[in-house]
């Protein structure tokens, strides 16, 4: 019963915070981002009172990959097949969570530049994203800014906020989870700026050039039109302002 009301509080304190706040930004010294931050750490917190372990993790990950493959089709090959299995090689002995087996997946996808991961390790990425990177560098940072996501259990939270609310709510909890997702878009994008800072220091340790992260944002940011509705609906933050943040955080954690 206890576990019951501390998970609802988790819903509801959660969706209203999203909605008193409008969105998120990188500095942590901005009264909204330090709410915002609280939040998160807060809702991190509480998921995580129920662990779940790698193996479990790389389970439900399999059947969410399982799940994809009705509706997705994946490339075998691809001229940068090679390329994208080095850098993962180069990335994946510096993370920090052990256990996780990485696997990558190409998507028939010519249309969107898109990349993304599922708990457990799975990292999907579209041919048009490959075929639009410049450089190994900027490949690494796409791949290391994905693979931060799983790292440090952004992927594998979400999916917990399902499961549990399944386990506690029955079919309202799902349906509770899935709404609080829908509302919380903002702290999806502590998220992505998160995975921005640590998919920089994976670089750094793999030997790659993080500022080529930079290069890739001022390209994404033609295709972006600022909006301040839009904003708080978005799951990612615009890239000028994910190039800002990135920028900041390399001259003055990275001394880049
Ligand atoms: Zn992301």
């Amino acid at each position: 019963m206890q576990n019951k009301i501390f998970f609802l509080f988790l819903f509801t304190s959660f969706s209203l915070l999203s909605f008193n706040t409008s969105y998120a930004q990188c500095n942590p010294n901005d009264e909204v981002e330090s709410w915002l931050s609280w939040g998160k750490s807060w809702e991190n917190f509480a998921i995580d009172y129920f662990p779940i372990s790698v193996e479990r993790e790389m389970e439900v990950g399999d059947s969410l990959y399982l799940e994809m493959m009705k509706e997705q089709k994946l490339l075998k090959t691809h001229p940068k097949k090679q390329l994208l299995e080095r850098v993962m090689n180069r990335l994946t002995p510096h993370v920090n969570r052990k256990g996780i087996v990485y696997r990558t997946h190409i998507l028939d996808d010519d249309e969107m530049v898109n990349a993304f991961a599922i708990a457990g390790g799975h990292l999907f990425i579209t041919s048009k994203m490959l075929n639009w990177v410049d450089s190994e560098d900027e490949l690494a940072f796409v791949l290391s800014h994905e693979i931060a996501h799983v790292d440090d259990k952004h992927s594998v939270r979400k999916v917990q906020k399902i499961l549990l609310g399944n386990q506690y709510f029955g079919e309202y909890g799902v349906m509770a989870a899935n709404i609080e997702l829908v509302l919380s878009q903002p702290l999806g994008q502590i998220d992505e700026y998160t995975a921005d800072r640590l998919g920089a220091a994976l670089m750094v340790k793999a030997g790659y050039d993080p500022r080529k992260g930079l290069k890739f944002f001022e390209k994404m940011a033609h295709f972006e039109e600022y909006n301040e509705i839009e904003k708080m609906m978005r799951s990612h933050p615009y890239s000028t302002e994910r190039h800002n943040c990135l920028s900041d955080y390399m001259t003055n954690e990275l001394n880049r």
